[in-house]
């Protein structure tokens, strides 16, 4: 079978692995995506989740070999600064400079830090039914995964020193190394400096004597083991030797991570393995075009999302070009679910050969389980409908709709939901921003005016209702412009509104007619 050259991004980047990966006997082959245990899971977490499955389910589609994802939390990492949004405060200042699976969960369910925030993270992605392997770092280190690996380090020590000092500055470099010894009598990580190496015994030796910012330090001497978790390596180390040691074929990361990536890549090569492929991917923005920042994270959350519009549509939103830095706040909303509900209207209709390349293939599980949608029904439209008549009644929104378009009745369930979901966008979005304003005489004049011709059509045509409004322009020699703009901001309380033909369809001729009337009388 030759295969066909598909365009979206998640094949093109199988592509890649199929071509670099075609004669490997690494199976499954490894993805992996990192977690800091320090805070809980956020929408970043979830975007490069959702995107290297896309990817994986690509390369499994087009090699049919099996494939892995490690979800990795890094739980050795130390805590540096305490977030101000964690309860006991006090407690976590005491233990800064510790591992995170060293630290008492500051919540008191889990048995430290991280454990609390992996178990966060595990439910997490299992409520959004990723498939994955969770990993520990804790674990991988205790239990001797990198062992190997951390050999190899120590005996590379002045080459790694070598490729990661003359990115550093000055001051920092005479007391680096990439080992970061547990201190065995206080248990900080962040507290120790190594003094000693010995390659052919694999020990360290270390004094425990920094004190950086509010990291405490103990003053004790000792030469450990480099094995089994009683010394963890730095980030940009650790980050090779787990690709070291899982044979990870393939890892994305955020673009602030470019560097780190490359002088990662350049470990692992010293080591003696190729860095996995991987894309860099845009942070997300907020409403004006900064990065969202982490510490902070506030906002825009997947659960919030979800009371607004399907999960769906945010996915489709993630989906576009991943190398586009993307807006992500409210009012991106209607149009990421309109684009979603377009997508699945069109799905059908398009060539078998070219479904692999729509979003919503790779939204539903390779196109297996994409759910059947085809009315012209969608967020903006119900929210017009509900900005006319009001945000009270669900039956009464459900049953404008199935005069408007008959044939919903089949996806009633689906727009159920969306109708419950406007509810909520329109009352905590769309009614704090109306401003309904009193027309002026004139723009009276012409709302009756519209008022009088609606009345007299007798037609049922939308294109012929919406050119009502443009002969009363022309009449009342006003631009049709300005005469909408009117329109919406004395009928609707916005700049913006649906087509006139959309809306009178939408709502009925009476309906219409009556907020018309309430209008030029206002
Ligand atoms: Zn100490």
């Amino acid at each position: 079978m030759t295969s066909p050259n598909y365009k979206s991004w998640p094949f093109k980047e199988a592509d890649k692995l199929r071509k670099r990966f075609s004669k490997s006997e690494n199976i499954p082959l490894r993805f992996e995506t990192g977690f800091g245990p320090s805070g809980l899971p956020h929408i970043g977490t979830f975007a490069e989740i959702a995107r290297t499955t896309w990817i994986r389910q690509a390369f499994e589609f087009l090699t049919q070999r099996e494939t892995q994802l490690i979800a990795f939390s890094d739980d050795m990492d130390g805590l540096r600064k305490v977030p101000l949004n964690m309860p006991q405060q006090e407690m976590l200042t005491e233990n800064l400079g510790k591992p995170l699976c060293r630290i008492p969960d500051p919540f008191d369910a889990c048995e430290s830090y991280s454990a609390y925030m992996n178990k966060k993270l595990r439910e997490f992605l299992d409520s959004y039914k990723f498939d994955y392997v969770f990993q520990s770092s804790y674990e991988a280190y205790t239990r001797g995964d990198f062992n190997e690996g951390l050999a190899i380090i120590l005996q590379k020590v002045e080459d790694i020193k070598g490729i990661i000092l003359p990115t550093m500055g000055e001051g920092k470099r005479s007391n680096w190394s990439p080992f970061f010894p547990i201190c065995e009598k206080c248990g900080r990580i962040y507290s120790t400096r190594v003094t000693g190496y010995d390659a052919e015994k694999n020990t360290l030796d270390y004094i425990c004597d920094r004190e950086e910012g509010l990291v405490k330090s103990c003053g004790n001497k000792g030469t450990i083991s480099i094995f089994n978790g009683h010394v963890k390596v730095g980030w940009k180390i650790d980050w090779a030797l787990r690709w070291y040691a899982y044979d990870i074929g393939y890892e994305m990361y955020g673009k602030d991570l470019i560097e780190s990536a490359k002088l990662s890549g350049k470990i692992v090569r010293l080591m003696g393995k190729q860095p996995p492929l991987g894309l860099f991917y845009e942070l997300f923005l907020d409403e004006k075009g900064r990065k969202i920042s982490k510490s902070v994270g506030k906002g825009l959350t997947i659960e919030s999302w979800m009371s607004y519009a399907p999960l769906e549509s945010l996915l489709y939103y993630i989906f576009q070009n991943p190398k586009q830095a993307k807006r992500l706040f409210w009012g991106i909303v209607p149009k990421s679910v309109d684009e979603y509900l377009t997508g699945l209207n069109n799905y059908e209709q398009l060539d078998a050969e070219k479904q692999p390349d729509s979003t919503i293939w790779h939204l539903f599980n390779q196109g297996a389980a994409v759910p059947d949608y085809r009315t012209s029904i969608n967020f903006s439209l119900i929210n017009n409908l509900i900005s006319a008549v009001g945000a009270d009644d669900i039956d009464l929104i459900l049953d404008y709709l199935k005069r408007y378009d008959p044939s919903m009745d089949e996806f009633s369930g689906v727009i159920e939901d969306l109708v419950k979901k406007a509810m909520n966008y329109y009352r905590d979005f769309i009614l704090p921003n109306k401003q309904y304003r009193t027309p002026t005489e004139k723009e009276k004049e012409m709302l009756k005016r519209l008022r009088d011709e609606l009345e007299n059509y007798d037609g049922n045509d939308e294109n012929e209702i919406q050119s009502i409004p443009f002969s009363v322009a022309r009449l009342c020699d006003e631009s049709p412009k300005n005469f909408f703009k009117t329109f919406y901001e004395v009928v609707f309380g916005q700049e913006r509104g649906p087509r006139f033909g959309t809306f009178v369809q939408l709502v009925g001729k009476e309906k219409a007619l009556s907020l018309l009337d309430t209008a030029a009388e206002t």
